[in-house]
């Protein structure tokens, strides 16, 4: 075969070479160590967890005063859905992730560009040419049809599945052949002739797992599609390559098909980046683990997050914990760090399914909230109620601003904050008792407490309730009223002896705190009072008195 006349056949319109890229990408001007990465997402308009995740990348490249980059995989235009890459970027900014070159709403950014695959098609065929040159890759002319019917007859003989060995159909076919058939307008697909032996075996070096030993590949597998658009495996080598990445973060599924990518990179004499398969996203469905599923687990997507409220940070934090062995350890020594203060290794980011579960998020997200200020929890509570409650009741809130900083307040900023809410939507939903409008009683009057007591134990607490008492004074009031009803004001007593009362100081407070917060669980009532105001207090109070049956 003459590869120079089948080049020149293939690709008549290709004058480059390589070396001209590599003269157009030179290696980085970098310090010793720095890590070159990016993420590497194809826009089909779902972004999903996996998308933050290997985002981790970020901070591997800033730790070593490297780059990070990210890149469009846009070379399946069947699956791209419109706005999926501004959506895209619109997640990764909220989340803080920060691009140092690629592709941008405007265009793109940096000078190892294009930085989307599809305009980089020339550079695909470059290569491709240079391969068809050196013998290779050869045009496959093989139809869905005798595909199929290959793959039948490999089960039958119990044979691999693939385009290798006697299957070759095309790999072989004469320089005229193809040139009759190209010229009666056949389409054709350029595959990579493969010499490598099944039994081979080839050391690869990850930075999640170690060395890994993956089979040689001996099949040939495609290279250009048909519309001389480039393979996920083709275009991820020859792009990370001028794009001179050190590091690729991927999911794990890329494992099965890592022997074709080191086979380019080392056919091509160029330099393997470090992979690093990150886990696999799971979650327990009843007893036994599975992966996280696109259409059964709406946690999958990055915008799930969002429209729950989670802080950001939160997930991230979170992200962190599932993923990196030491991170939990570092979180607790520095409870109020920014989590990209933790300097993150590789080595300890787990291999094995990650597990994700969403009330270690609720978990976190609440911790992290308890450590914030009331205006920090305000501001952007307000923003998510703008966005995804009710515009009116934003605007609500935002005349309000003081009476909600001071409902904020409570109980936070001590040695033992209050947990409340992990999420916007759980703050919202906690903040309702606060609100007129939102007020509802969702519990009931303890049981145990009759509705004369009821009304008797209401309206003494009205009588003597006193908005110039100190909370202490308010306390020994309750506990008075408490004595006077004939319940125990020591909890130790009632539980030695629960027949002699009708009840405790306990169910005594959670009437108040049903009366004044619909909830027999809340912060500080006293507190919550003050904030309240005295009209509305005995307003609530009053109104519970005379209810006569519990909601
Ligand atoms: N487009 C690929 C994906 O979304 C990128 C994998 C990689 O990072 O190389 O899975």
């Amino acid at each position: 075969m003459d590869h120079q006349a089948l080049a020149a056949l293939l690709f008549p319109h290709i004058t480059k070479t390589i070396a001209d890229y590599e003269a157009q990408y030179p290696p980085r001007a970098l310090p010793e160590g720095a890590v070159v990465t990016r993420i590497a997402p194809s826009p089909t308009g779902f972004v999903h967890l996996g998308n933050l995740y290997n985002a981790i990348g970020e901070r591997l490249a800033r730790q070593t005063k490297g780059v990070f980059f990210l890149r469009i995989e846009d070379t399946d235009q069947k699956r791209e859905v419109e706005g999926a890459v501004e959506a895209l970027m619109d997640s990764m900014h909220y989340y803080g992730i920060q691009f140092d070159e690629g592709a941008t709403v405007e265009g793109e950014h940096g000078a190892y560009g294009p930085y989307r695959q599809r305009q980089r098609k020339e550079l695909y065929q470059t290569v491709a040419k240079s391969l068809v040159l050196r013998g290779l890759a050869y045009p496959c002319f093989c139809t869905e049809e005798t595909l199929t019917a290959m793959r039948d007859a490999q089960m039958e003989e119990k044979a691999n599945i693939g385009y290798y060995g006697k299957w070759t159909n095309c790999r072989t076919l004469s320089y005229e052949e193809i040139a009759k058939r190209i010229e009666a307008g056949e389409p054709w697909v350029l595959r990579f002739a493969s010499s490598g032996d099944p039994e081979h075996m080839i050391p690869v070096q990850d930075g999640i797992r170690g060395e890994l030993r993956v089979q040689e590949n001996y099949t040939d597998f495609v290279l250009l599609k048909s519309d001389g658009i480039p393979t996920y495996h083709f275009a991820h080598v020859c792009d990370d390559h001028f794009m001179r990445t050190t590091h690729v973060l991927r999911d794990e599924s890329w494992l099965a098909t890592l022997p074709i990518h080191v086979q380019l990179f080392d056919t091509l004499g160029w330099e393997r980046p470090l992979y690093c398969h990150t886990a696999t996203l799971m979650k327990m469905d009843g007893e036994s683990k599975r992966k996280l599923s696109k259409r059964k687990d709406p946690e999958l997507a990055l915008s799930y997050y969002r429209a729950e409220g989670y802080p950001p940070e939160a997930v991230q934090q979170y992200l962190l914990t599932v993923l990196n062995s030491n991170f939990e350890e570092w979180r607790l020594a520095n409870p109020q760090a920014n989590s990209r203060e933790f300097t993150f290794s590789l080595e300890k980011m787990s291999s094995s399914g990650a597990l994700f579960d969403l009330a270690k998020l609720d978990h976190i997200a609440k911790e992290y909230l308890s450590l914030q200020s009331a205006e920090f929890v305000y501001e952007q509570l307000l923003a998510w109620v703008r966005e995804y409650a009710a515009a009116e009741e934003a605007a609500r809130m935002e005349q309000q601003r003081e009476f909600y900083l001071a409902a904020l307040r409570i109980g936070r900023g001590g040695e033992k904050p209050r947990k409340d809410f992990g999420s916007w939507r759980q703050a919202y939903a906690f903040l309702s008792f606060f609100d007129r409008e939102r007020f509802v009683r969702e519990d009931a009057c303890p049981e145990n407490i009759s509705p004369a007591h009821k009304r008797e134990i209401l309206s003494r607490y009205l009588e003597t309730l006193d908005f110039a008492d100190d909370a202490v004074q308010w306390f020994n009031k309750v506990k008075e009223i408490t004595d006077a009803m004939g319940y125990a004001v020591q909890v130790k007593k009632y539980k030695k002896n629960p027949e002699d009362y009708p009840g405790s100081i306990v169910d005594v407070s959670n009437l108040i705190r049903v009366a004044m917060t619909g909830r027999q669980n809340s912060p500080d009532l006293w507190e919550i009072s003050h904030v309240l105001g005295e009209e509305e207090t005995r307003r609530r109070i009053a109104e519970y008195a005379e209810e006569s049956g519990d909601v």
